[in-house]
């Protein structure tokens, strides 16, 4: 079987470490491919996503490792973009496509994952505490990335980023698997492939990978393709758990 991850951040964006540092570390795990997913760039937040110019010398950095590395590696250069990202995803191997706000009529963008305070406020203050609408509206987000031409569902189900034993919301409630099994149906008849993502449990927030078993389960049986991703911030998470969550989602099938 072939170890490979594709969702990779690095100094051109959020991560820890350069694309060579990461790629060395691929090779140590020796891992057949590796594929970087720069957080494209938004104008409305610049803390976590690669600048314009950035972008192109990230895309620069990785054709030189690729080349570099060729008889060691397979290096793709990918991107994570973002629904409301302003900025084209062009030239790139493979897209990621992720929400990671919701954008509200007063002209501010809510950071799902910034922090539980964040979430937490956010709902009280935009969905009167109706956590509920609050899922109805990322999912129907969610399920918009197939129409930017993405290949690969990023964190299917951030929203319950903050969730770990239903801290804020039921996810079995009828509501919020409608809205998620209605993105996925969207996600599934545009053909994209939906990420198994281990990222949340090396941070510490999750103990399960995004989607959650009930969405997962849903999109296997109905013929979605899954690939097992790391979301990696750092070397040391590539491929985090991949052998634990592989056993788990053949369970599944
Ligand atoms: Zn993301
Ligand atoms: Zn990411």
């Amino acid at each position: 079987m072939t170890l490979s991850d594709l969702h990779v951040h690095t100094t051109f964006c959020d991560g820890e470490n350069t694309p060579e540092e990461m790629v060395l570390a691929a090779i140590e795990r020796k891992m057949q491919r590796i594929g970087f997913s720069g957080h494209s760039y938004t104008s409305f937040d610049s803390s976590c996503c690669m600048t314009i110019e950035g972008t192109e010398e990230y895309k620069k950095e990785i054709r030189r490792l690729k080349e570099k590395y060729s008889d060691r590696i397979e290096i793709l250069c990918g991107i994570e973009q973002e629904l409301f990202s302003d900025f084209p995803a062009e030239g790139y191997d493979y897209i990621i496509g992720s929400s990671h706000y919701l954008k509200k009529d007063d002209g501010n963008y809510i950071a799902i994952d910034y922090s539980p305070e964040v979430f937490e406020e956010a709902a009280r203050k935009y969905y009167g505490g109706d956590y509920y609408r609050m899922a109805e509206e990322y999912f129907e987000n969610i399920s918009s990335v197939a129409d930017m031409g993405a290949d690969i569902v990023g964190h299917f189900d951030l929203i319950a980023v903050f969730n770990k034993g239903n801290r804020f919301f039921d996810e079995n409630n009828s509501r919020y698997l409608a809205a998620g099994k209605a993105a996925a149906d969207k996600l599934l008849k545009k053909g994209l492939s939906f990420e198994v993502n281990t990222g949340a449990i090396s941070r510490g927030r999750r103990d399960i990978p995004y989607p959650v078993p009930e969405f997962l389960r849903y999109i296997i049986k109905n013929g979605g393709s899954v690939v097992l991703s790391s979301d990696s911030h750092r070397t040391d998470t590539l491929c985090f758990e991949f052998d634990k969550w592989r056993e788990y989602i053949d369970s599944l099938l």
